[in-house]
């Protein structure tokens, strides 16, 4: 099974992406992981992704593209992945679509997680994240158990930079203006499946695991 997430920043699709991957046992996929982790190794990629990371922008499709199909090439995503924070752009689905036509394969569900704006800046200010699993908690909502400690990995949490406000503003105009038109995009290719984000995310999930079967 081939799923993608959609939804503002902060919606909760990281959160949703973990469960479904633990639940059916693929991958989970995160451009946003994938570039922390090569600003984490200081790699050539990871300088210049976090030049646009810092600032809210999206990165170019063509590191973004390049990083994300090399990914989905592995072996242990040959039945199937979750892809979280990709695509973001209608170039990047089209690249997609193309490459996994050449498959003579596909995406089974687009699953968009709608959270209003006015949600959004709170949840990011409480967000803590670990580098190491790309595990996300919050500190009121969902607290790990031990204080600043991943449930996971037993790794520290952090406060990712770009989970400022004013930097939260610029993502979330971001995504209105580039992220959003591929929900008509997946909607005219008759695989979107909508989700109310605002509710528990034990109820998310319920919601998500009756469109998955
Ligand atoms: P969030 O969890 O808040 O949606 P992500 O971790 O997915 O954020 O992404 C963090 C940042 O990484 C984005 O603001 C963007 O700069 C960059 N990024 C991640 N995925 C993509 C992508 N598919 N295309 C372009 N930039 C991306
Ligand atoms: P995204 O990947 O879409 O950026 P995350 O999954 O990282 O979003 O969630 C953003 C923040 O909101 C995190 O702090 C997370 O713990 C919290 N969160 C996720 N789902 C819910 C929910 N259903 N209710 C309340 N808070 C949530
Ligand atoms: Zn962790």
């Amino acid at each position: 099974m081939k799923i993608i997430m959609l939804g503002a920043p902060g919606a909760g699709k990281g959160t949703q992406a973990q469960m479904i991957c633990d639940k059916y046992n693929i991958p989970h996929i995160s451009t946003g992981d994938l570039f922390r982790s090569n600003i984490k190794n200081g790699t050539e990629l990871g300088k210049k992704a976090k030049e646009y990371m810092d600032k809210g922008q999206l990165v170019p499709d063509e590191l973004t593209v390049e990083l994300l199909l090399d990914r989905v090439a592995n072996e242990d995503c040959k039945d199937g992945y979750v892809l979280d924070g990709f695509p973001r752009t209608i170039p990047q689905a089209d690249v997609l679509d193309k490459e996994l036509t050449k498959l003579s394969d596909k995406i089974d569900f687009a699953i968009d997680v709608e959270v209003p704006d006015e949600n959004i800046v709170r949840r990011m200010s409480g967000r803590r994240a670990c580098l190491k699993c790309g595990a996300t908690y919050h500190i009121e909502h969902i607290p790990p158990k031990q204080e600043g400690i991943c449930d996971r990995c037993g790794s520290e949490l952090v406060q990712r930079d770009d989970d400022k406000p004013e930097t939260v503003q610029n993502r979330l105009s971001v995504y209105h203006e580039q992220t959003q038109p591929l929900i008509e995009y997946y909607n005219s290719k008759n695989i979107l499946k909508t989700v109310d984000g605002t509710k528990d995310m034990n109820d998310v999930f319920e919601d998500i695991v009756k469109i998955l079967g």
